[in-house]
């Protein structure tokens, strides 16, 4: 029976490029929980967009003398191009600046103020009297008051990861230029989290299938009490707040950012045809939603945005959660304004994207911090899948291609002996798949490769066919069978390859139409001349892309 399934993924800020940490965070496992979704037969529905309104492109804007819809349009074709380039397969990659994504805000909005959640208070804002402007929260740093670490912002402290109203800092100071900010009253409206406490904490303690992080971090701030947040800003850029007398306020971006899954939903629906088709992905027992971020996001999607469901009514809470921990570079913690990041349009610019994928995919942060290293990824692309899974596809295939007309062999066949485990490795790795446990799904399509490396080294093929043809065409049917497995299993991780391999087979048309499940081969399929899957790079250039780590990037 096939599932439906939403893939909600992660808002990028549209003021600056992707860098890895991002992909490993949140885009790659999307997309291969998706892909792997879809080729098994399933109905998914992957959404996400650039988030147009956070200060941070306000404040880009102004040092570049630009608009802030400028510079949000720049990154938005940016990252569109990105997922081309690295195959994330959205369905619908929109933006938080559309008339649709507004009007669903404000009906949200407008909803929870009915249903008693969204309420009006003064709040103490801090101003810079250097800079005279108010402060946006992510520019005004201080001390956290949890765990007293420095450097905490004004809407979250990236160490104990926890949600801060900026008055609660201790030593506030202005990040631009340093100076100690004055609070000055303002009204603005709240949301009511402390109504939902109890509700998210009965629903929380049943997720059981959540990741242990993930759950364990929600349940431990539910149980030291959720405090009400304010919703609007004194700023110009962002969503109107529908109420008469607030023309100058906006709707904060925390508040809005997290309803796009929702927008996009609908407006994917629009563009298809039918308007109420959003429906079946958020309503009802027949869907399941999964939210792919990183571990800085948590509260956001286990806590604040179920909160706002409850609070509206109607609509499905996340199924799943499964974000993952953090991406290290060379040993040292990523950071954007430092250039301590490898940033994927430059990656693009001179790889290919199944071998990061790869690279990713296997030492991907699902349950702790996992480094990138240049080193690595040169290494991974040669020892494994240059030296395991390409040599194997590229020898089994050009042998065939020469010595049996460029056909699978007519009277090939399987080696019993071998291909028994062969459905049930499939079987594991779709095990894991639909668990969102990547790293053991492609390491067990990579044993596979090596067992049939192993298995053919034992039988020879390239020698036996001079003395006994049809042992060397069993043995090499065999493999072809085998690869013809691994495309599949491989093909949520390295979709360009696998396709390829399909082709290389002699299959036509879409891999993802065929199906998960092993696809026998008929004697006498013509193949395709096959090319290298993978190139050899020079490993002496992971010593010149680690130098360039750090440096001014233009
Ligand atoms: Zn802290
Ligand atoms: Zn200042």
């Amino acid at each position: 029976m096939s599932e439906r399934i939403l893939v909600a993924v992660a808002w990028p800020y549209a003021n600056g490029s992707l860098h890895l940490g991002q992909i490993a965070g949140a885009y790659l496992p999307a997309d291969i929980f998706a892909r792997y979704h879809r080729i098994k037969g399933n109905e998914v529905l992957m959404v996400s967009g650039s988030d147009q309104h956070g200060t941070p492109i306000t404040i880009k804007a102004e040092q570049e003398g630009k608009k802030p819809s400028e510079i949000a349009a720049r990154y938005h074709q940016e990252f569109l191009e990105a997922w081309e380039k690295l195959g994330i397969s959205f369905d619908l990659f929109t933006t938080t600046g559309t008339a649709n994504h507004a009007e669903v805000t404000q009906d949200i909005f407008l909803t929870l103020k009915k249903n008693g959640y969204i309420y009006k208070d003064t709040v103490t804002q801090p101003f810079c009297p250097q800079c005279q402007r108010c402060l946006p929260d992510r520019y005004i740093e201080g001390t956290c008051p949890y765990c007293n670490a420095s450097g905490a912002r004004g809407d979250q402290c990236d160490e104990c990861g926890k949600p801060i109203n900026s008055i609660e800092l201790i030593e506030p100071h202005c990040r631009i230029c340093g100076t100690t900010p004055v609070f000055k009253d303002s009204e603005h409206f709240f949301l009511k989290l402390t109504a939902f406490n109890d509700r998210l904490l009965d629903w929380v303690k049943k997720k059981t299938h959540w990741r242990p992080n993930v759950l364990n971090f929600s349940t431990r701030y539910l149980e030291e009490g959720l405090k009400d947040r304010a919703i609007t800003r004194d700023i110009g850029w962002g969503i109107p707040v529908p109420v008469a007398g607030y023309e100058a306020k906006r709707i904060y971006v925390w508040f809005e950012a997290v309803i796009g899954y929702l927008s996009a939903t609908k407006e994917w629906a629009k563009s298809s045809g039918d308007a109420e088709k959003w429906r079946s992905f958020w309503q009802g027992d027949g869907v399941k939603s999964y939210y792919f971020i990183g571990k800085d996001n948590i509260p956001f999607h286990t806590l604040i945005w179920p909160a706002m469901l409850m609070g509206y009514g109607g609509l499905n809470l996340p199924y799943d959660v499964p974000a993952n921990e953090f991406l290290t570079i060379e040993g040292k913690k990523l950071s954007t304004s430092h250039n301590w990041a490898v940033w994927l349009p430059d990656y693009l610019s001179r790889y290919d994207p199944d071998p990061l994928r790869y690279l990713l995919s296997i030492n991907m942060p699902e349950t702790s911090d996992t480094d990138f290293s240049w080193r690595e990824f040169f290494r991974r692309n040669n020892n494994e899948l240059v030296a395991t899974y390409g040599n194997l596809v590229n020898r089994v295939l050009t042998f065939v291609y020469r010595n049996f007309n460029g056909c699978v062999p007519e009277h090939g066949e399987l080696d019993t002996s071998v291909v028994k485990d062969v459905e049930h490795h499939l079987d594991v790795a779709s095990d894991w798949l639909s668990k969102c446990e990547f790293r053991q799904a492609i390491m067990r399509a990579m044993l596979l490769a090596q067992e049939t490396n192993r298995y053919l080294d034992g039988k020879s093929p390239w020698k036996a066919i001079k003395e006994d043809r049809q042992s060397a065409a069993n043995s090499l049917y065999t493999a072809l069978s085998i690869i013809s497995q691994l495309k599949t299993m491989l093909y949520p991780f390295l979709p360009f390859s696998s396709q390829k391999v399909h082709e290389f087979l002699g299959f036509e048309g879409d891999i993802e139409d065929y199906g998960w499940q092993w696809q026998h081969l008929p004697p006498g399929q013509r193949l395709l001349e096959p090319k290298p899957l993978f190139t050899k790079l020079d490993e002496k250039l992971a010593e010149e892309e680690t130098q360039r780590l750090g440096q001014a990037y233009s």
